[in-house]
């Protein structure tokens, strides 16, 4: 089985490094530095996206596998005459799940300044509609953690409108075995397929033919997959969460397969094939679907790529917000990778 204790590593790496959709070039270059760790020669698209190889005995993929690292985040909007900051937002969450949460505002300049998201009636002893405000985006604002009064004090900062923010990621892991951090979609399965190759490095295992791994950089808006597979290749597997809630039939303990999310079905045969995979190799699983979701597979569909595509993960739950998993869930799902990849 994977390093569980290098997974979580990598995983707690990956998700304290900032990383919203079009700013992902440092958490990429982490990712090539363990590819390249295990051998792995690495390239990227002009999207920035990273592509490298498992290589099998044959070379030419037929198979993709694919995740991605960027992630949610904000842009500076408007800087305020007060001297704070209104967003918008990168990627969709709800206005609510960063509120009170500290962020990290990147200056085009390459200076960064902390600061925090805080709704415009933030205490209940000043505001009496503090409790019933309508959370909105524009109802957020962030108060940078610097003595600034005016508009002048913030840019004279190198603030700007357009800044990329960052949100504190908050990673922990109990003792009980949960991993609680913004982020784990999709860094989990980043560091899951990390820590397969590198398991199936340090086991000599030679798959048939090449697979091409591809870590995407525009997944949370939309377009992270429409460009970068290989010609040859006829089948992708997307790993990315699980959504979990009521109504849901995945949980944070076992791997999720998914059978449909908003874009539509999965490929029958190759979600057939994997619960046969799951159940031959004692990964525990669940079959689900996700509603209101979207993947990198339906990114590459519509590109207009003849693919068939398939999506599992680990269980995740309060997505888009500060995430919860399970090790339970992040093992059973690098269980099927492996078999997967070995196939
Ligand atoms: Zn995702």
């Amino acid at each position: 089985m994977i390093n569980l204790e290098y997974t979580l590593e990598i995983l707690q790496k990956l998700c304290t490094t900032p990383s919203p959709s079009g700013m992902t070039s440092e958490v990429m270059k982490i990712i090539e530095s363990e590819f390249n760790k295990l051998g792995m020669v690495v390239s990227y698209n002009n999207k920035g996206g990273l592509l490298t190889y498992y290589k099998g005995k044959n070379q030419s993929a037929a198979k993709a596998i694919i995740a991605h690292a960027d992630t949610l985040g904000a842009m500076v909007k408007e800087i305020k005459g007060s001297g704070r900051l209104s967003i918008t937002m990168v990627g969709g969450y709800m206005p609510q799940s960063i509120e009170c949460e500290n962020c990290v505002i990147h200056t085009g300049g390459g200076k960064s300044y902390t600061g925090t998201f805080y709704t415009t009636k933030p205490s209940v002893h000043v505001h009496q509609d503090a409790r019933t405000q309508e959370r909105t985006i524009e109802g957020l604002e962030i108060a940078i953690d610097e003595k600034v009064f005016t508009k002048k004090d913030v840019e004279e900062l190198g603030i700007d409108v357009g800044d990329f923010i960052s949100f504190d990621s908050r990673f922990r892991v109990t003792e009980s075995g949960f991993v609680k951090t913004r982020h784990l979609d999709d860094k989990a399965s980043v560091a899951i397929i990390l820590g397969a190759c590198k398991y199936m490095k340090e086991n000599n295992i030679i798959p048939e033919k090449d697979i091409q791994l591809f870590i995407t950089n525009h997944e949370e808006v939309g377009h992270g997959a429409s460009h970068g597979i290989d010609d040859s290749v006829a089948e992708l597997l997307c790993v990315d969460m699980g959504a979990l809630g009521v109504g849901q039939n995945s949980d944070e303990y076992t791997v999720s397969i998914c059978a449909k999310d908003g874009g539509g079905p999965y490929d029958l045969e190759l979600r057939n094939r994997l619960v046969k995979l799951a159940k031959e190799i004692g990964a525990e699983y669940k079959v689900d679907i996700y509603p209101f979701y979207g993947s990198d597979g339906g990114a590459a569909l519509r590109a207009g790529r003849n693919l068939k595509v398939g999506l599992i993960g680990p269980g995740v739950y309060a997505s888009h917000a500060y995430e919860r998993t399970h090790v339970d869930s992040i093992t059973n799902t690098a269980k099927l990778l492996l078999a997967y990849m070995q196939q």
